[in-house]
């Protein structure tokens, strides 16, 4: 049993979290999802044909302005108006690197593409679902600036991002929606959608246990009508065990490989900036680790925590994943033995180093259960390991080593 204290989200893509908005019953555009160039041909003329847009389907948003890397002429995003420009669309980006804000410089690769009926765009409004910390419940954000850069308009003019907050059980009200509905400058038929559109997607969030919803843009068409023309939905991984439907969307091929073999491992692993690594157990102690560590100027690689019952077996993969990451330039093992024991984990972190054969100085703390004998296992290993006194010391220690060891 692992008590994982850190959330951890899974996301999905666009095409899969339309379908469980349509399924819900929200107003989205006819799609089909597609891997080739030929499946995409027969996608256009299944939709009928008219106006169709081929949309690269990976993990990052910034489509519309992001560039195919080997054709940089091509975009995330493709009106079409025929069979052939949807072939050719599909063609251009599939396997092909898709750059986007989100993205970094590196791209990535692009496994399939949704081909979706176009639609005659009158406006382009901003809804999103998150999870207020604050105030402990969900809360709905609408804006009339829809199909831009949302962080922007929040830093810049958060006055235009107007917020409703519900309660999980009871759900966005009538009223409630019908105000944001107001405050996007909405009126007559399309009223009565919005808050149609609104309520589904709130009850979405709460079904699914999204930590994130964001329809970006929601569109009022030239006819009237409301139509999500993206969607970008999250899940928070702690409640996955629940939702073995949507667990099944999960695309791995998407994900870093290091947090995927973590997963695996049953450790939760999150790359940082700098170039300390740190194996914890337990979150709250890798918050603190990570604290003390900035506090005396080191910046963290990344932590990788074991959780409350590491065994051998997760601590040698702990080792690997942590020495696989190129920044590292030291690593501080920070536990603390409740349940677990210290002389366990020493013995384990024995093990560890000579399967993985360190290259870079190690730094261990321990503290609790056992201690005494976990330090004396670690004392006559003989091994080049960094006896640290305290956390304080432990984290001068690990900074000093990374800087002497660094490039
Ligand atoms: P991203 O956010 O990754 O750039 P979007 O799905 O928001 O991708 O698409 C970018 C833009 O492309 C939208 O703001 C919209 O203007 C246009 N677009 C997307 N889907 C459609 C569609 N089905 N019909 C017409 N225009 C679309
Ligand atoms: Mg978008």
């Amino acid at each position: 049993m692992t008590a994982r204290g850190i959330t951890i989200v899974m996301k999905i893509h666009e095409f899969q979290a339309k379908e469980i908005l349509r399924a819900a019953g929200a107003a989205v555009p006819q799609g089909i999802a597609c891997e080739t160039r030929d499946a995409a041909a027969v996608a256009f003329d299944t939709l009928g044909g008219g106006l169709a847009v081929v949309k690269a389907q990976i993990h990052a948003g910034g489509r519309g302005k992001g560039t195919i890397k080997e054709n940089p002429d091509l975009h995330g995003v493709a009106l079409v108006r025929t069979r052939d420009e949807a072939a050719e669309a599909a063609a251009g980006m599939l396997k092909h690197t898709l750059v986007t804000v989100q993205t970094g410089p590196q791209g990535q690769t692009v496994r399939r593409v949704l081909v979706e009926q176009g639609c005659n765009i009158a406006r382009e409004l901003y809804l999103g679902i998150v999870v207020d910390r604050g105030a402990a419940c969900p809360v709905l954000m609408a804006s009339r600036e829809g199909g831009m850069d949302i962080e922007q308009v929040a830093a810049n003019t958060p006055e235009l991002i107007f917020r409703e907050a519900f309660a999980p059980d009871v759900g966005l009200q009538s009223f409630q929606a019908r105000k944001l509905a107001q405050r996007l400058g909405l009126s007559g038929q399309s009223v009565r959608s919005a808050e149609k559109f609104m309520r589904t997607l709130s009850r979405v969030f709460v079904e699914q246990d999204c930590s994130l919803v964001e329809i970006n843009p929601l569109v009022v068409t030239a006819e009237e009508e409301l139509l999500a023309l993206d969607a970008k939905m999250s899940f928070d991984d702690n409640a996955l065990f629940r939702h073995p439907k949507v667990r099944k969307l999960r695309d791995l091929s998407e994900e870093q490989p290091a947090e995927v073999r973590a997963g695996e491992a049953g450790l939760s692993y999150v790359k940082l900036e700098g170039n300390i690594g740190c194996l914890v157990n337990g979150a709250g102690l890798a918050m603190s680790t990570m604290d003390l560590i900035k506090l005396h100027g080191g910046e963290p690689a990344n932590f990788l925590d074991v959780g409350g019952g590491a065994n051998v077996e997760q601590v040698t993969e702990a080792f690997h994943i942590l020495l696989d990451d190129e920044d590292v330039d030291a690593v501080l093992v920070n536990i603390f033995g409740g349940i677990m024991r210290c002389s366990t984990i020493a013995e384990a972190i024995l093990a560890a180093y000579r399967l993985v054969g360190f290259g870079a100085p190690l730094v261990v703390r321990l503290e609790g259960t056992e201690v005494e004998r976990g330090r004396e296992i670690l004392a006559e290993s003989g091994l080049d390991i960094i006896a640290a006194d305290g956390l304080t010391d432990a984290a001068q220690k690990v900074v000093r080593a990374a800087a002497r060891s660094g490039p």
